[in-house]
C-alpha cells in the first residue's frame, strides 16, 4: 500500500510544455472553476485582512496543486488585485501587509521551471496592471514567490505561517487506491462496481481529506482562511450518473482495446483512478469530525465536459456545418482535457505506446455519448472557504 502511494506522488504531473495535449492548452475546466470560485476568494481574503489576525505584516498565501500554470497565475493576480484595491480605496492606508508571501505546492514531478519562466512576465503584468490603476507602483507589494514540492497530505509549511490556503480541482486526487479491487472492466465507481469498491474509495477520501485538514491545521494561523474547490458528485448515491462519467467512457476505451488484443483485460480490471468526487454531506462529515475548521461557505456549480477557454479557441475551429461535427470537436476537447491529467498515470500500466490509440478511441466513446445526451454533460463543481478555528 505505501509503495502504491509513494509511487502516485512520484508520478503524478499535469502533461507538460504547450503542445496539443499539454495542461498549457488543456486547463479551461480548471481556469473557469477558478473564475466561478472568484468572489468566494475575494470574500474569504478580505475577511481575513478586516480581521486582526496576528502577524498579518507579513502575509502567507498558498496555492496547493497548483499544476505549471497558466490558472495559478490568475488566482495569484486575483489575490494580489483584492488585497491592493481593499488599501486603494482609502479603508486603510498604507496597507498593514508590508510583505506577501505566496508559496506554490505541486507534486515533485510537477513541472515547476516552467512556473519560474513565466514569472517574468507574470510581474510585468502586475506592475502594468497597477500602474494604469489609480496608484503608483511603489504602493504595490512585490510577492515573494516560493515553490514547495510535495504531497499535500502532510505538512508543507512551518507552524502556523499561513493566512490563506487556496486549492482548486486538486482535492478529487487521492493519495492512492488499492489495485486489488477486481472492479472489473472498470476503472473508477460504477453502477456495477462491488460495494468493496465504494468502501476503498470513500475510505481513501475521507482518511486523506482529513489528514488534509489537520496538516493544514498546524499551518494555517487562528481566523486564517481555506478555500477549496472539489470536482464532486451531486447525489449521495455514488453509483448515479454525474461528471466522473468521463472514467466510465475511458473504460469503455480501454475494454474495445482488450477486446482488439491490444491490452489485457486483467489490466483494465486491476487499474483504478486514484481520484474521487466526494458529495456535500460526505466533505462536511469529515470536516465536522476532524474539526480544526468552521464553514463558512458552501457552493455547488456546475461547468460543461468541453468547456473551452476563449482565447483558446480558433475561430475557424469553431464553425461547425452540423451537430456531427460539434460532438466530434467536443468529444475530441474532452479526450485532450482528461489525457493532460491522468496520461502520467495510465502511462506505467498499460505503457506509453498505447496512450495515442487509447485517447483516439476515447475521443470517438465520449462523441458517441454526447451524441446521446439530451443535455450538455457536466462536472459538479463544489467549492467550500473554510475559517481556521482553535
Ligand atoms: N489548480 C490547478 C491545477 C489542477 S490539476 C488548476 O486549477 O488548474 C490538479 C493538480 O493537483 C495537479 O497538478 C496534481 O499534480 C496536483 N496534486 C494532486 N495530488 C496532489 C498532492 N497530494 N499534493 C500536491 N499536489 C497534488
Amino acid at each position: 500500500m505505501e509503495a502504491l502511494m509513494t509511487q502516485l506522488a512520484q508520478v503524478l504531473h499535469m502533461n507538460q510544455g504547450n503542445g496539443e495535449t499539454s495542461y498549457d492548452r488543456n486547463s479551461a475546466v480548471g481556469r473557469k472553476a477558478i473564475s466561478i470560485a472568484k468572489p468566494v476568494i475575494e470574500e474569504a481574503v478580505l475577511k481575513i485582512l478586516g480581521s486582526d489576525v496576528m502577524g498579518i505584516e507579513s502575509m502567507g498565501i498558498a496555492d496547493l496543486g497548483c499544476s505549471s500554470g497558466p490558472n495559478t497565475f490568475l488566482l495569484m493576480s486575483h489575490i494580489i488585485n483584492v488585497i491592493h484595491t481593499r488599501f486603494r480605496t482609502g479603508l486603510d492606508h498604507p496597507s498593514p501587509v508590508t510583505e506577501l508571501r505566496v508559496y506554490l505546492n505541486d507534486l515533485f514531478s510537477t513541472d515547476f521551471n516552467s512556473i519560474f519562466m513565466s514569472l517574468p512576465s507574470f510581474y510585468t503584468k502586475l506592475k502594468q496592471d497597477y500602474d494604469n490603476g489609480r496608484d503608483s507602483y511603489q504602493h504595490l507589494i512585490h510577492p515573494l514567490i516560493s515553490a514547495v514540492p510535495g504531497s499535500f497530505y502532510g505538512p508543507l509549511f512551518p507552524r502556523k505561517n499561513m493566512h490563506f490556503v487556496h486549492s482548486s480541482f486538486s482535492l478529487h486526487w487521492l493519495s492512492q487506491i488499492s489495485d486489488g479491487l477486481n472492479n472489473k472492466g472498470k476503472i473508477y465507481i460504477s453502477k456495477s462496481s462491488p460495494q468493496r469498491v465504494l468502501d476503498a474509495y470513500s475510505m481513501q477520501f475521507q482518511k486523506d481529506f482529513s489528514v488534509f485538514l489537520s496538516s493544514r491545521a498546524q499551518e494555517i494561523v487562528n481566523g486564517g482562511r481555506m478555500v477549496l474547490s472539489f470536482l464532486a458528485r451531486p447525489s449521495t448515491n455514488p453509483t448515479a450518473e454525474h461528471g466522473m462519467y468521463v472514467l466510465e467512457l475511458l473504460a469503455h476505451a480501454l475494454m474495445a482495446m482488450a477486446s482488439n488484443g491490444l491490452i489485457k483485460e486483467e489490466k483494465v480490471d486491476s487499474f483504478n483512478m486514484p481520484c474521487y468526487a466526494p458529495c456535500a454531506e460526505e466533505l462536511i462529515m469529515v470536516l465536522q469530525k476532524e474539526g480544526s475548521f468552521i464553514t463558512d461557505r458552501l457552493e455547488a456549480f456546475e461547468v460543461d465536459w468541453d468547456t473551452v477557454a476563449p482565447d483558446d479557441l480558433d475561430h475557424d475551429q469553431v464553425a461547425f456545418d452540423d451537430d456531427d461535427d460539434q460532438v466530434i470537436f467536443s468529444g475530441q476537447q474532452v479526450a485532450n482535457n482528461i489525457r493532460v491529467v491522468t496520461e502520467s498515470i495510465l502511462e506505467p500500466h498499460f505503457g506509453k505506446e498505447m496512450m495515442d490509440d487509447l485517447f483516439q478511441k476515447y475521443a470517438e466513446e465520449v462523441s458517441k455519448h454526447l451524441s446521446s445526451c439530451v443535455t450538455r454533460p457536466k462536472y459538479t463543481v463544489l467549492v467550500i472557504s473554510l475559517i481556521r478555528n482553535f
